[in-house]
This record gives structure tokens, C-alpha cells and sequence, in this order.
């Protein structure tokens, strides 16, 4: 069973005027299956952690351990933690230009699953994949993120998310700037991965609108670089009947 274990974990980012730590000590254990939110203001530091379990260049692990079913996450390029199983959707997903969406995806199976996936069977995957993200396919001949409407960006990720099959499925505000319709669309696609049991999801979010779609066995409350609580199901109702006031008074910004 794929267990994605952090411990203690401390990363700063590099500024003009130096190093500042942002995360600060950062404890969480997501095992196969599971589905923990993590909820928490702005500039707590969610993305943060996501950029650095994926392996982003721009964050300093200083201190602390993030394994994978006991390998060394943290010794792992971006590419071998792709392949290893860690999937981040990112928040802000990024242009590709001159390469599209169909050749992105082909290229991210066949480095992830070791060998390209056999064409026939690949190309009706995508397909079913597309249908039922409510995805128009001409969308598979667009330039990855080229002029994506937010709705489309975040479509694409779970796109992703569903034909890659990773073991830990990091989704970074994979609900901000959808509408309602979209939201729904995004989160069945994210249920139909988390019902197959092989996937363990960290689920960032600033609000709780999509834990109504998506329902988490744990609730993560991030402040000031760490998790200051965690509960279950019904914190998350706390959180949007009280806010984040209590837990960021106090706290280093
Ligand atoms: P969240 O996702 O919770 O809104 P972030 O991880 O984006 O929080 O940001 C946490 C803090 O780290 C903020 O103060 C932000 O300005 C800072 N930070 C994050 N990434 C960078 C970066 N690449 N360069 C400079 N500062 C950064
Ligand atoms: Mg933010
Ligand atoms: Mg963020």
C-alpha cells in the first residue's frame, strides 16, 4: 500500500533580499485511498508545499523527510517523482506552447508507464477520458494551456490526473475559479480516481465548497508554514462557520 510520509519538513524560498522560510515543520502521513483537504488562508503556505513535494527548483528543503513507500522523495528529480507516482495539479498551471494537449498527454503516460501506451487503445482512453470531463476534442489539438479559460486550465489537470493514475494525487486549488457546473465536473473526475482505491489525495483549498462534492477522511488546518489541527469531516464545517481567525492570530506571517 503506497504511503506518502512528511516529517518535519522545513523548506524556504530565495528572495531578492534572501532566504525565507515558509514551511515550518510540516507532519503528515497520506496512505493509499485516503483523502485529506488541507485548508488554510493565503500565503499559509499550501502551494508551497505542493511546489515542494513535486520537486520544484525555486524551494529549499532545509530540513525534515518526505518518503514515498519508504524511498527518498527528497533525492528524487522531478521526473523520477512523476514516475514514482507523486501528481501535482497545480494552482496556476502553466503554458506548454507548440505542444498539444494530445501529445502532452502521450508523452507524460509513455515517461510515467515506462513504455507508450499502444495507440488504438490509447486514443479511445483519451477520448472516454475527455467525455466525461465534458471536454470538447478538439481541445486535444490546443497547445497545453494556451489561452484555457480557468475552467479548461483546471479540466486539463484532471485530465491529467485520470489518465496518469498516479499514487499521490496533489491538487492545488483545483476548485478556484470554477463555476458551479465546472466544480461539479472537476470533482466527479476526482472521485471517480479516489474510488479506485489506488490513490491517496492531498486536496488544497482555500474554501469549502468542494469538500460538498468531495468528502475528506481528514481535515487539515494549515497556518504560518504548518499544520495547527487536524480533525475530520466536520472541521471543515467549523472552518466555514468561523473562518481561519483563530487559527492565523498569533501566528508569523
Ligand atoms: P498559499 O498557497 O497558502 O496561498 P504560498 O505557498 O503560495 O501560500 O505562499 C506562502 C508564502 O511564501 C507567501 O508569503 C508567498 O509570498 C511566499 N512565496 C511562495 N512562493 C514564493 C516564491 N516563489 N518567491 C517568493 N515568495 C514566495
Ligand atoms: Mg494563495
Ligand atoms: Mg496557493
Amino acid at each position: 500500500m503506497a504511503t506518502l510520509e512528511i516529517h518535519d519538513l522545513h523548506v524556504s524560498v530565495e528572495t531578492e533580499t534572501g532566504s525565507t522560510e515558509i514551511l515550518r515543520g510540516v507532519d503528515l502521513t497520506v496512505k493509499q485511498g485516503e483523502t485529506h483537504a488541507i485548508m488554510g488562508p493565503n500565503g499559509s503556505g499550501k502551494s508551497t508545499l505542493a511546489y515542494s513535494l513535486a520537486g520544484h527548483p525555486k524551494y529549499t528543503v532545509t530540513g525534515g523527510s518526505v518518503t514515498l513507500d519508504g524511498e527518498d522523495v527528497l533525492e528524487m528529480s522531478v521526473d523520477e517523482r512523476a514516475r514514482a507516482g507523486v501528481f501535482l495539479a497545480m494552482q496556476y498551471p502553466v503554458e506548454v506552447p507548440g505542444v498539444s494537449v494530445s501529445n502532452f498527454l502521450r508523452t507524460s503516460a509513455t515517461a510515467i508507464r515506462g513504455e507508450a501506451p499502444r495507440l488504438r487503445t490509447w486514443v479511445k482512453e483519451v477520448k472516454e477520458a475527455m467525455a466525461r470531463l465534458e471536454m470538447d476534442p478538439a481541445f486535444a489539438e490546443r497547445n497545453v494551456n494556451e489561452g484555457f479559460s480557468g475552467g479548461e486550465k483546471k479540466r486539463h489537470e484532471i485530465l491529467q490526473l485520470e489518465l496518469l493514475r498516479p499514487k499521490v494525487a496533489i491538487l492545488d486549488e483545483t476548485d478556484s475559479g470554477l463555476d458551479i457546473d465546472a466544480l461539479r465536473i472537476v470533482s466527479e473526475g476526482v472521485n471517480r480516481v479516489r474510488e479506485t482505491g489506488e490513490v491517496g489525495t492531498l486536496l488544497i483549498t482555500h474554501y469549502t465548497r468542494i469538500l460538498r462534492y468531495i468528502k475528506p477522511d481528514h481535515v487539515h488546518v494549515f497556518a504560518g508554514g504548518k499544520i495547527v489541527r487536524s480533525g475530520g469531516a466536520e472541521l471543515a464545517d467549523q472552518l466555514e462557520a468561523e473562518g481561519y481567525e483563530q487559527y492565523t492570530k498569533g501566528a508569523a506571517s
